[in-house]
């Protein structure tokens, strides 16, 4: 399952990256770009507005709730996605596949702490952004956790 969030849903595109998901999302786009992309790439887009919703006859889901935490959690309900949910598998600032690093190629890159007490690291091969499983993964693992139940 593929989604494009348009604009004003940047919070939650956050959240459906970081529990795997393909998600596009675009700072500024026109809506007949939205349409096309929706179209050429079999995306569902997810959305506010809903006269766009109607032009693209199914392939959209209005979103009703107001804060980003309410947000992801419906279009989780809406879209069962605990059963495809791959988490940190995907880069959160650009939507890219992550990939494995060794700890010595990133090594002068690494936080003090983190280079002592952590093992496991994946890099953005696109953005070149390193994760690893610290206290900013525990924190969204909690908030993803009770956002699939
Ligand atoms: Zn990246």
């Amino acid at each position: 399952m593929k989604f494009l969030a348009d604009v004003h849903l940047g919070g939650m595109t956050k959240y459906l990256r970081a529990l795997g998901f393909d998600t596009l999302y675009f700072d500024k786009i026109e809506d007949n770009k939205i349409i096309e992309i929706a179209k050429s790439d079999d995306r569902i887009v997810l959305t506010k507005d809903r006269a766009l919703c109607e032009r693209l006859k199914g392939r959209c889901y209005l979103v009703k709730s107001k804060k980003t935490i309410e947000q992801i959690k419906e279009i989780a309900k809406k879209f069962k996605l605990k059963n495809d949910a791959s988490p940190f598998t995907r880069c959160l600032k650009d939507n890219t596949l992550l990939e494995h690093v060794d700890k010595s190629e990133v090594l002068d890159r690494l936080p003090l702490k983190v280079k002592k007490f952590y093992t496991s690291f994946k890099i953005c091969p696109v953005c070149k952004r390193i994760y690893w499983l610290g206290s900013h993964y525990e924190r969204m693992k909690k908030v993803l956790d009770s956002i699939v139940v």
